[in-house]
């Protein structure tokens, strides 16, 4: 009997309308072909759905997508609603309470695809950011007092737990050793004294029952210059929640295009579903024109298979997209003039070859 994996799909909005359903055939395809049954469910969700319902998703939204082995995500937004909304109530929502607190974003340039590093080869480019998903800058606790006033003052509390930091350092040293064995704990723990100081030393504990995988620290300023002029120092990064946020859509750009951009949000222990997703946004300035890149949106169905356990499947994705970008079969953020489903199709008929 083959397996079947229920994967709950929610397009989202803008792009995400254009590029899931495209993500979802390719799934459907590789499971053909490496003999494993998907059954998926549409939930349409988003802020499309906040505009008509008032919410986001029905209140017994986590409860349902507890049901699932994964959730294959688009994007959430829309112009005409706050911008602050859909981090709340959707995806951090989503990411804490099914404790998806890896976020793992692969940076790796395809070949035939242009960095806009110059003199870049494929090899240079080729490394992980792990970004702690539930906590750090992004629990949204803080306050703004007396704002209307010339004593107006506004605070933030960023958090930091010795169990938010122990999970994703074992997680990145586990990784390191499957590649280049070197981890790299992105920070500025010498200004963020206490939070990043206190992230900083739990790290240090753990790297130390790691001996054979080599660690540094880098601060964040000089991380973001290493980017652009020495990428190929980078094997896996682990860093915080706003600084991982900055830094893959960083990677994104160096490896030619946020469109090529995916990702995992991961619960490790697999006790609930991890929900997989393009590092990119809903794109509202090209939605509908069926010019969005599916790249990054094809590639996180490979990180889901890979996580549910079908490598093979996922490698063959990866493959499939590089036989693409490779073939010179690109869509206009990298100066190509292929069609969305142009570059679906190319991807799709390489796994059906
Ligand atoms: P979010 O807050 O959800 O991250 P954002 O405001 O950062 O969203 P995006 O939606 O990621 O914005 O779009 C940023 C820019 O990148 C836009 O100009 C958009 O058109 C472009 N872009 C994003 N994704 C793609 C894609 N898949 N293909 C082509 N261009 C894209
Ligand atoms: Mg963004």
């Amino acid at each position: 009997m083959s397996k079947t994996y229920k994967i709950a799909v929610v397009n989202g909005d803008g792009i995400g309308n254009e590029i899931v359903p495209a993500g979802v055939s390719i799934i459907k395809e590789v499971a053909k072909k490496y003999n494993f049954e998907v059954e998926t469910e549409d939930f349409s969700w988003g802020a499309g759905h906040y505009v008509k319902h008032g919410e986001f998703m029905p209140e017994n939204g986590i409860e349902t997508l507890k049901k699932f082995d994964a959730i294959y995500f688009g994007a959430v937004g829309l112009p005409e609603v706050d911008d602050t909304l859909p981090a709340r109530d959707y995806t951090f929502k989503v990411r804490t309470e099914l404790h998806q607190y890896v976020n793992y974003r692969p940076v790796k340039l395809f070949s035939g695809v242009q960095s806009p590093l110059r003199d870049k080869t494929k090899a240079d480019i080729d490394f992980i950011i792990l970004r702690e998903n539930n906590e750090g800058e992004f629990v949204q606790n803080g306050k703004i007092f007396y704002p209307d006033t010339p004593n107006g003052c506004a605070v933030d509390t960023s958090m930091v737990t010795r169990l938010g930091v122990e999970r994703i350092a074992h997680y990145a040293f586990k990784l390191a050793r499957t590649r280049g064995k070197k981890v790299t704990n992105v920070t500025k723990s010498n200004t963020l004294i206490y939070s990043l100081g206190f992230w900083d030393k739990v790290m240090q504990e753990v790297a130390d029952q790691y001996p054979d995988v080599e660690y540094s620290k880098m601060y964040v300023d000089n991380a973001s210059a290493s980017f652009v002029l020495k990428p190929e120092v980078f094997d896996v990064i682990v860093t915080t929640n706003m600084i991982g946020d900055i830094l893959s859509d960083l990677g994104g750009a160096i490896m030619g295009s946020l469109g090529l951009g995916g990702s995992g949000n991961i619960n490790p222990e697999k006790d609930f579903p991890s929900m997989f997703e393009p590092i990119h946004g809903s794109a509202p300035d090209i939605a509908g024109q069926n010019i969005a890149n599916p790249i990054g949106q094809i590639w996180s169905a490979a990180i889901m298979l890979e996580h549910l356990g079908e490598k093979a499947a996922a490698d063959n994705i990866v493959e499939a997209i590089e036989h693409a970008t490779t073939g010179g079969d690109l869509t206009k953020d990298l100066k190509g003039n292929a069609s969305t489903s142009e570059i679906a199709e190319r991807i799709s008929s390489f796994i059906n070859s």
